[in-house]
């Protein structure tokens, strides 16, 4: 696909694997599921999804973060903060992300990811449920007080251009999966709401369930 979503090649022809999704999770032991987090610079993206990382990863779920910034360096390295640039960035995080949870791997995405229409784009690539979206809620005072990296003191200087928040925008979800309070809560508490929210909805079975499919499986 080109970045207008068009396809250039047309002799190609989808491969259908004996080993699908499905088996490979029966074989984990757990659904795979996008989770996808998205707020302002600062508001806790990366750190909930690796603490999330971490407990999911100790309770024997397979799991992978998608990191804005690391993907940045390869994948979408060619792509700059432009209204288009970011718009490609998120469909190929889609893209990809779609790919990932055949896997049968929890994938999670921390990307700022500001507008609503590139977001609702990757719900519609996937089944329904598989989309799960995390809205890291946090104002902008709270991010600008926290400037984790130095960008706001950087972006209200005007060294850096089209800085979401302060001179771009940043569309919240209108009815995301999840609300954390990433701006007010720690860390901790909202871990622990985005696992409850997998248990509740059939990704991750409890822990005792797990050690039983575990020893089912030995
Ligand atoms: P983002 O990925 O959204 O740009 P980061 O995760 O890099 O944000 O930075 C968020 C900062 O806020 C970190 O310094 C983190 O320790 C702090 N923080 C405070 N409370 C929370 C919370 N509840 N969830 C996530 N981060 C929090």
């Amino acid at each position: 696909m080109s970045a207008s979503g068009t396809k250039k090649s047309s002799n190609v022809v989808w491969h259908q694997a004996t080993v699908t999704r499905k088996r490979r999770e029966d074989q984990n032991g757990h659904r795979s599921a996008i989770l996808w987090f998205t707020g302002l610079s600062g508001a806790g993206k990366s750190t909930l999804a690796h603490a999330v990382e971490e407990q999911l990863h100790t309770s024997g779920v397979r799991t992978f973060v998608f990191d804005g910034d690391n993907v940045r360096h390869g994948l979408c390295s060619d792509l700059g903060f432009s209204d288009t640039d970011r718009v490609e960035n998120i469909r190929r995080i889609g893209e990809m992300s779609k790919l990932i949870i055949e896997t049968g791997v929890v994938a999670m995405t921390a990307f700022i990811s500001p507008f609503r229409a590139d977001r609702d784009k990757v719900r519609a690539l996937v089944n329904e449920g598989d989309f799960i979206e995390v809205y890291c809620h946090a104002s902008v005072d709270q991010c600008e007080e926290r400037d984790v990296k130095g960008l706001y003191a950087k972006a209200r200087a005007g060294e850096i251009k089209h800085f979401t928040g302060i001179s771009s925008p940043y569309e919240a979800p209108e009815a995301p999966e999840l609300i954390v309070e990433t701006g007010s809560q720690p860390v901790e508490a909202c871990v622990d709401q985005v696992l409850a929210y997998l248990e509740e909805h059939g990704v991750i079975v409890t822990a005792k369930q797990y050690a039983l499919h575990a020893a089912k499986g030995r």
